[in-house]
């Protein structure tokens, strides 16, 4: 990179042809053989490679599939790469964020124990054969329509902003952390989650309620959910609550403003009563705010 701008600057520098639209072009090929991977500039060794990074490579159509000893590939932003070999068997991590051209997970890749497929527009499903992941990133992809039920070892999953997603399998009980924030269609949490600590539930407005068997919650958000009536007293961990927007507490997302208020006054009351009161220590001033008591 640092070579590519010498050159750039250089005023004198030598290059086949002053014209300039020749010079561009060369500096543009010096350019992409930079920030080429090294797969396609053919220095890798399919037999000792372990850990492939080819971030960013605007080259990249495809990963051989010879490179069956990679445990990790980061192949992020490759807007060319349209698949991932089936023959990667020994991958435990796969990044590839960012990849338009992906329509799918390669079902032979058991060994993955993180997969990130952030922002993939054409990816409909996760394979249900990785039952060995234990963190799965599948943040922004608008195709995507659920989770497989099967994904019993995951102890995180964010699949925030999947305006597909119906629902959270009730079987991801080792499930430590959730991230379902701008889910229009998410109905429910599973109250089965109970190892759950941190829940991000934003922004999903067919949200009813969150279950009272999640008693190791210490951080919940569930802002700008208006059909959450409220908070169950029994999660006593919680140290952290946002719940600005929800219509218990604010009017915005209710006419009848005099009545929330008296409902949320209600709850406030009986909240300070409750046994969550003394764990509500830090964001407890997020209550109050929306609705100036
Ligand atoms: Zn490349």
């Amino acid at each position: 990179m640092i070579l590519f701008f010498q050159l750039l600057f250089l005023p004198n520098c030598e290059v086949p042809n002053p014209d300039r639209n020749l010079k561009m072009k060369f500096f543009s090929e010096i350019f992409e053989k930079i920030i080429m991977c090294i797969i396609c500039r053919n220095e890798y060794d399919p037999e000792t490679l372990t850990k492939l990074d080819c971030r960013y490579c605007p080259k990249l159509t495809s990963i051989p599939n010879t490179l069956v000893n990679l445990t990790s590939l980061n192949c992020s932003s490759c807007p060319n790469l349209t698949s991932i070999p089936d023959t990667l068997v020994n991958l435990t991590k796969l990044d590839c964020y960012n990849c338009p051209k992906i329509t799918s997970i390669p079902k032979t890749l058991v060994n993955l124990t993180e997969l990130y497929c952030v922002s993939c527009p054409k990816l409909t499903s996760i394979p249900d054969t990785l039952v060995n992941l234990t963190g799965l990133y599948c943040v922004s992809c608008p195709k995507l329509t659920s989770i497989p039920n099967t994904l019993v070892n995951l102890t995180v999953l964010n699949c925030r902003n999947c305006p597909k997603l119906t629902s959270i399998p009730e079987t991801l009980v080792n499930l430590a952390k959730l991230f379902c924030w701008d889910c229009p269609k998410l109905t429910s949490i599973p109250d089965t989650l109970v190892n759950l600590t941190k829940l991000d539930c934003r922004n999903c407005p067919k949200l009813t309620s969150i279950p009272d068997t999640l008693v190791n919650l210490t951080k919940l958000d569930c802002r700008n959910c208006p059909k959450l009536t409220s908070i169950p007293d029994t999660l006593v961990n919680l140290t952290e609550l946002e719940c600005s927007g929800c219509p218990w507490i604010n009017s915005s997302h209710n006419s009848d403003y005099e009545e929330n208020v008296k409902k949320f006054k209600e709850d406030y009351d009986s909240l300070l009563s409750s046994t969550l009161y003394p764990f509500l220590t830090r964001k407890i001033v997020k209550f109050l705010i929306p609705i100036e008591i």
